[in-house]
């Protein structure tokens, strides 16, 4: 979509490739921006107010100049589909990928239906499952969503629960999602940040626990269902070469401390359509300062010592810093200002020894 859309990249032929139809609703995706983006007008439901909630702080807070935007999976692959189909220098070849590699000059993806060469291939499968490195933390954010309908009004469709901690913690850092699309509709998603999956039960009686005790809503019927797995990591993702990028989360495009990675994906793929319309380097590409990487790996190195400090960690940000600034840090996009207010009010023994820890295995200057 992004390479589409640059008139000097229309006289370019690509070939799309995937092993899927891309005709389910697999995913919502929910991430927060402050302009319209190129996925505007498949735009579900949007928000203006959120609320953050944890034993210690309740918060509602009007985030404009972002909005808390929500695009449902089928959507988006119904609209980049049809998109697509208007461009005749793009083809699409349903089928499984096997493996890709490189020579001098091209490079070259071996699927179930042959071999294609290309003289640039971006890539967006995890081939291989992340192996665990020494000095290297890999959490999983996995959740767990219900899209509700309750019988009677329930929700204020113009308020989004950003998390809600205000569940049991002896998992590890827990939360959930509530995201309202209309007074009886309403998505619901329970999150972790943890090593290990739970029992598949489990994520059902926790949702079935948070809508009746703490929404206080006893007559409902669930419409749909959503599961996901997202790995929170610093340990790095296969490298691009002079022919391969590797786009997606297998580009290493999800925020580590956070699991967002819609927006990252984004940005990373509008710099590459841009570099390639400018004939620039594709391994210039840098979408985040470096800082941004060690907070990563700071917040990573806690959350896997201290499992239970998520909701301290989450109340003490959104306690004592204004949002939008929260935004920026949690987009890679905050200033230095910023930041030392954000790490001042996390300022406590775990976090200056998981500072320390990380700073000593920083290989190259972070600001
Ligand atoms: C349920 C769910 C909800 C999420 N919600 C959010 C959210 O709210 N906000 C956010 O910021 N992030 C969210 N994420 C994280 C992230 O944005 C998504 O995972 C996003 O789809 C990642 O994009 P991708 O291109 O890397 O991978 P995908 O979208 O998974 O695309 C990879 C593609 O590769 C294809 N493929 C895989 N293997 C092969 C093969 N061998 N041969 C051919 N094709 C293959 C797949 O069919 C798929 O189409 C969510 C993830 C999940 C799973």
């Amino acid at each position: 979509m992004h390479l589409l859309q640059h008139a000097s990249l229309q006289n370019r032929s690509f070939l799309l490739i995937d092993k899927a139809k891309k005709n389910q609703n697999d995913r919502t995706w929910c991430f927060w921006e402050t302009n319209p983006g190129l996925f505007e007008p498949i735009v579900h439901h949007r928000w203006n107010t959120l609320h953050f909630f944890s034993s210690s702080v309740e918060r509602t807070m009007q985030i404009a100049p972002y909005q808390y935007k929500m695009i449902r999976g089928i959507d988006f692959y119904n609209h980049c589909l049809a998109y697509i189909s208007q461009h005749s220098n793009v083809d699409i070849l349903y089928t499984d990928v096997t493996s890709i590699s490189e020579s001098a000059d091209d490079a070259m993806v071996t699927t179930t239906h042959g071999t294609f060469t290309c003289k640039h291939l971006f890539n967006s499968i995890v081939f291989k499952p992340l192996q665990p490195q020494p000095g290297k933390f890999l959490l999983l954010q996995h959740f767990k969503g219900w899209l509700i309908e309750t019988d009677v009004p329930s929700f204020d469709p113009g308020t989004a629960t950003l998390m809600d901690f205000r569940v049991s913690q002896e998992h590890g850092t827990t939360f959930v999602y509530v995201m309202p699309l209309s007074t009886q509709q309403a998505l619901v998603e329970y999150t972790l940040f943890t090593p290990a999956l739970l029992q598949p039960e489990q994520y059902d009686a926790a949702l079935r626990k948070y809508i009746t005790e703490q929404l206080q809503i006893t007559g409902y019927h669930i419409r749909h269902e959503e599961f996901g797995i997202i790995p929170m990591t610093n340990i790095p993702f296969e490298k691009n070469s002079n022919h391969i990028t590797h786009i997606g989360t297998a580009g290493g495009n999800v925020k580590a401390s956070s699991g967002y990675a819609f927006r990252y994906i984004q940005k990373n793929s509008a710099a590459i359509a841009n570099a390639l319309a400018a004939g620039s380097d594709l391994s210039a590409i840098k979408i985040s300062a470096a800082k941004f990487s060690f907070y990563d790996s700071v917040f990573l190195n806690v959350l896997t010592h201290h499992q239970q400090k998520g909701a301290d960690i989450f109340s003490r940000i959104f306690r004592s810093n204004n949002q939008q600034s929260v935004f920026r840090f949690l987009d890679n996009e905050s200033s230095l200002r910023e930041d030392l207010s954000i790490i001042t009010s996390l300022a406590s023994m775990p976090f200056v020894k998981a500072g320390i820890t990380e700073i000593f295995k920083q290989k190259n200057p972070m600001f």
